[in-house]
């Protein structure tokens, strides 16, 4: 049985004090999904990491959205997995769209990080998720194939149970355009599908959710579906009534 996961991706929004008053606001809402058999996360900005992790309930997940490869050196602008391990954070985000867009991420550097934070026992959430023009076209899946294998290439099954893959369509992202809870599993199934043929039973294990377009309104019909294990939800989750609106979908 997988527990359930709700994971806010807070992109580049919130200042630290913001942040903080989210955390120290947010104590009663992880009570009640944990209560409930429910992880419930967020991911700030690396510079708000610190005060979420010391703010919230330590049940809180605090993920980063991005981490570099390499323990230290030359890399300006960039953080490494001691120092995210120094501040108690460890989960990271990888492979967002948006930082494929913008940022030039690739599958291949993905499948270093996921390596590299599997070898530190952290948590890796690994995005994919095909382009309007790719689903239009009708090649979601052989999009988000290549995706899982270039991005998990080379990882042995027993690291595998503890990474997370988020599907994420682009044009679901900010859009207001969710995918439907048929299109969602249809695509996530066939991801389990993949991950059984690299992992074997293990695929069985490993949570994959949705992500695109979610709200309080629409989470629950996705999680009415068997392969979705919970929810990728950017704009939904910056607001605290919001975020408790999420957790209360999830628990339906
Ligand atoms: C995201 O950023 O991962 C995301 C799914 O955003 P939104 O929920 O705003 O579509």
């Amino acid at each position: 049985m997988r527990k359930k996961l709700l994971l806010g991706n807070w992109k580049m929004n919130k200042t630290p004090r913001e942040a903080k008053e989210f955390a120290l606001a947010s104590k009663e809402m992880v009570d009640y999904a944990i209560a409930h058999d429910i992880d419930v996360g967020v991911a700030p900005t690396y510079v708000c990491l610190q005060t979420v992790k010391e703010n919230a309930d330590p049940r809180l997940i605090v993920s980063a959205q991005n981490v570099n490869e390499h323990d230290h050196g030359a890399y300006t602008g960039e953080i490494s997995i001691p120092m995210l391990q120094e501040l108690g954070i460890s989960w990271v985000i990888l492979g967002h769209s948006e930082r494929r867009e913008y940022n030039g991420e690739t599958s291949e550097a993905c499948n270093a990080k996921i390596h590299a934070l599997l070898a530190a026992r952290m948590v890796p959430v690994y995005c994919c998720g095909e382009s309007l023009e790719t689903f239009e076209a009708g090649k979601t899946k052989a999009w988000v194939e290549e995706q899982i294998r270039v991005g998990l290439a080379g990882i042995a099954p027993e690291d595998a149970a503890s990474v997370v893959i988020a599907y994420e369509p682009i044009w679901a992202i900010g859009t207001g355009k969710s995918a439907t809870k048929e299109i969602a599993e249809d695509t996530i199934a066939f991801i389990r599908g993949i991950l059984r043929d690299m992992f074997g039973d293990v695929a069985d294990a490993m949570r994959i959710l949705y992500g695109g377009s979610v709200k309080p309104g629409n989470i629950a019909e996705y999680m009415s579906e068997p392969d979705i294990d919970g929810a990728l939800v950017g704009g939904a989750s910056l607001a605290l009534d919001s975020y408790r609106g999420l957790i209360e979908g999830l628990v339906k």
